[in-house]
């Protein structure tokens, strides 16, 4: 049985009292109104996460994440944030390769493998996005470019590591533009990824990967999107800067 998620990307919003504000909500919420066994994940920005972390503390539901670490140990990194130091603050998980990262960072797809390699050294679980902007959408290219960032950025991973990883199909063109796949787009890509690790992988160890979707998940689709065979939960943008959204969408399932 494969894990369900939802895990909010706050992205750079919110001062450090609204952003303990929403992760005191949500985790209330969460404790109050969510009987399933999904897991919670508030991917907060950096100067949030010990405060984050230390308010979500025995609450087992719910975890906290980065958006990014470095690909680098230590050192002489100015503006960096190391795994390691993720982790000293309680952090779990790391979002690694959003397409805004990839686009205005100009993150390449061996340099993501460094940060996977960072995050899982440290034992934090990499979230690892991958998805196509919309010129290859339109020239029904989609399958094979996100194989193709796949192949490139994790297939030199053990078996025993790409178990530890989350996928998260994000359609950039559906990111923060209120435009959703349809739950078959998403379903479709997400059995090509399936099937992408199977055969490097395995079935088995590919049958128990989470991959989650991300582009515009609200409230009033997130249902319809989490009831595909291949779509294990979401990773949500600006719906989750809402507590009430948020956990509404968490209850999805
Ligand atoms: C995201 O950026 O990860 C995302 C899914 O954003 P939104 O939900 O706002 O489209």
């Amino acid at each position: 049985m494969r894990q369900k998620i939802v895990a909010g990307n706050w992205k750079m919003n919110n001062t450090y009292d609204q952003g303990l504000k929403l992760a005191s909500e949500v985790i209330h919420m969460v404790q109050d109104e969510v009987k399933s066994d999904v897991k919670v994940i508030m991917c907060a920005p950096f100067i949030h996460l010990s405060g984050v972390s230390k308010l979500s503390q025995g609450v087992a539901q719910v975890h906290v994440g980065a958006q990014d670490c470095s690909a680098k140990e230590a050192g002489a990194y100015t503006g960096e944030v190391s795994a390691s130091m993720l982790k000293s603050v309680g952090v779990s998980h790391v979002i690694i390769g959003h397409s805004e990262r990839r686009e205005y960072h100009a993150e390449s797809n061996t340099l993501l493998t460094d940060k996977v390699k960072q995050a899982l050294a440290n034992g934090l679980t990499p979230i690892f996005c991958c998805g196509e902007p919309l010129e290859i959408r339109e020239a029904d290219q989609q399958n094979a470019y996100v194989k193709q960032q796949l192949t490139e950025s994790l297939f030199d991973f053990s078996a025993e590591d790409i178990q530890k990883m989350i996928i998260a199909y994000e359609p950039i063109w559906a990111i923060g533009t209120g435009k959703t796949a349809s739950s078959a787009q998403a379903q479709e890509i997400h059995l090509v990824v399936r099937e992408h690790l199977a055969a490097q992988y395995g079935r088995d160890i590919s049958d128990n990967i989470s991959i989650l979707y991300g582009g515009s998940c609200k409230p009033d689709n997130a249902h319809e999107l989490f009831s595909q065979p291949d779509v294990d939960g979401g990773l949500i943008g600006g719906a989750s800067l809402k507590s009430r959204d948020f956990v509404d969408i968490v209850k999805s399932f």
